[in-house]
């Protein structure tokens, strides 16, 4: 199947069922509805000479028309290249010529950014791209229009032409540890992980999931829309961009029954003043993925925010994005310390960065993990692809893990993010699940820096709770003293207010080494 056939399936299961809610444009659509404003939209495409394997960039934040660019472009077999809204003119530059991109749909504005003063600016410099369509402007509206005069036939015919195994859709990594890199994936690999993630997460055409995380990254498209899709199950759009209080608002006021976020959005979510205010009964699950997910924070999660059944993934943009998952009925302490076990259809082994040998169950190595969801490559960087796939197609990840003797996989850190002080190994995550155990402690996070004398340093960046005083090196170490190894207790602590942030809400752990370096001086 490719992703169109797949949601004109669902349309004829679930046709008058909701699809998608826009909690802030107080707009609904059926699966009838929804799926005919997507093929007005691919005929649109059509008529305008887009046609299979061309790239079409969609910028603009999450709202209704995005996903209809994403399946309008997966109906026609053009491979949709998702740009992250937080983008300046450089970096969308950037994107639109390596990508080659031919049409960009894009929002007027996001927040303070001026999107079609940016696009005006770097447009000269982008030979590929022969049109730009503001969403919700004319040429939007032509697209639609031309679309629904068109022959349906027409569409019919192009979807008959199309595989699986067409490259669909370019994503680009976080850019957590520098630079993001485009991720080229096919229907099949995005398709079968929303449904084998909604599978694991029990929906059916009953359920209502809220999406607060961008649609830009796999979290939202394809573990979001996708999984929904696959299962008939309803998308909400709480906001355009990430804001605590209109999440809750949209879980209240739309009965959802799944709530999806990164660690940092449930923190904000769990420590908004109204918190109480809302009733949050309607949830049973939903999905915390994207960092590292704190015990506590998953614990508050279940009791407070009542989703009994939430799951934790891991994975990333290069695998479509999930490789392991916790189920509803692994027990309580499983799914809120590990990640999971490894997906349908998946392998996942943990091996020796030295040797690429499989390490011992119960040993830290790197987790590598091969099947349906290896993504094609990195867009046009065969090298690059090279060095992330071996010839056997696994995927290295360069993440550091755990494996049980029961297939329970620990993240326990990013090869890149490990601190090795005086020749030990010291990984952050575990200083930092420490650390939220602190009252007056909001957030934490700890990053190595240079030291003379032990190579590397530990500092703890903090956010406190409002009102605490805020944390001195010394208060810290007394809490640390007798319950860490005295080289994982940070010689530095540094209070924020933020931490640096990818727009997928991960901590950027290279700028603050950077800041810390200067801080240091
Ligand atoms: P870049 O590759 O550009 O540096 P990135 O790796 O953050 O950015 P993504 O593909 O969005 O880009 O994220 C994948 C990474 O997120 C994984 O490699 C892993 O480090 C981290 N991650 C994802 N889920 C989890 C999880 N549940 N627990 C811990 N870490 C996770
Ligand atoms: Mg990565």
């Amino acid at each position: 199947d490719t992703i169109g056939d797949n949601l004109d399936r669902t349309v004829q299961a679930h046709g008058d069922r909701d699809a998608l809610i826009d909690q802030a444009g107080g707009r609904r659509w059926t699966y009838r509805e929804f799926n005919a404003e997507v093929d007005a939209l691919a005929l649109g495409l059509l008529a305008n000479g887009v046609s299979k394997g061309d790239r079409v960039g969609i910028w603009a934040p999450n709202c209704p028309e995005w996903t209809f660019v994403q399946y309008a472009t997966a109906k026609i077999g053009a491979i949709l290249v998702n740009i992250n809204p937080a983008y300046r003119a450089h970096e969308l530059e950037y994107v639109l010529n390596q990508a080659g991109i031919r049409m960009l749909i894009a929002a007027e504005r996001f927040k303070t950014s001026d999107y079609v003063a940016m696009i005006s600016e770097v447009r000269p410099r982008c030979p590929a791209l022969t049109d730009v369509v503001l969403i919700g402007g004319d040429e939007w509206h032509a697209l639609s229009r031309t679309g629904r005069e068109a022959d349906p036939a027409r569409l019919a015919e192009v979807q008959r032409t199309l595989s699986a195994d067409d490259p669909i859709n370019i994503q680009y990594t976080s850019g957590t540890t520098g630079f993001p890199k485009g991720a080229t994936l096919s229907h099949h690999n995005i398709l079968n992980n929303g449904f084998f993630v909604g599978e694991l997460c029990n929906y059916t055409e009953c359920d209502v999931i809220c999406i607060p995380v961008p649609f830009y990254h796999c979290f939202g498209m394809v573990m979001g829309n996708l999984a929904a899709t696959t299962h008939g199950a309803c998308m909400v759009i709480p906001a355009p961009a990430f804001d605590p209080k209109a999440t809750l608002e949209a879980v209240q006021a739309q009965r959802c029954t799944s709530l999806y976020g990164v660690p940092t959005m449930f923190i904000a979510e769990l420590s908004e003043p109204s918190f109480d205010d809302y009733d949050l009964s309607s949830l049973r699950t939903g999905i915390m993925a994207g960092s590292p997910c704190p015990v506590e924070v998953m614990k508050q999660v279940i009791e407070r925010m009542g989703m009994a059944e939430v799951s934790i993934c891991y994975g990333m943009t290069e695998t479509s994005p999930v490789s392991t998952q916790t189920r509803a009925d692994d027990s309580i302490e499983r799914r809120v310390s590990t990640v999971g076990r490894v997906g349908p259809h998946l392998e996942v082994k943990i091996v020796d960065p030295a040797t690429g040998l499989t390490v011992p169950r119960g040993e830290p190595g790197e987790l590598c993990t091969r099947g349906y969801s290896v993504m094609l490559g990195y867009w046009e960087e065969p090298d690059k692809t090279a060095e992330a796939i071996d010839a056997a197609r696994w995927m290295h990840t360069g993440d550091l893990a755990v494996m049980d003797d029961e297939g329970y996989v620990n993240i326990t850190g990013r090869i890149k993010d490990m601190v090795i002080r005086g020749g030990e190994n010291v990984y952050p995550r575990e200083i930092e699940e420490f650390l939220y155990t602190h009252p007056d402690i909001l957030d934490a996070q700890v990053i190595g820096v240079p030291d003379a004398r032990y190579g590397e340093e530990l500092m703890a960046w903090i956010r406190m709770r409002e009102g605490a005083e805020p944390l001195t090196a010394e208060s810290l170490r007394e809490f640390c003293t007798g319950k860490l190894a005295h080289y994982k207790i940070p010689r530095y602590v540094h209070v924020v207010d933020d931490f640096p942030m990818t727009v997928t809400g991960k901590v950027r752990k290279v700028e603050m080494r950077e800041k810390a370096v200067e801080l240091l001086g």
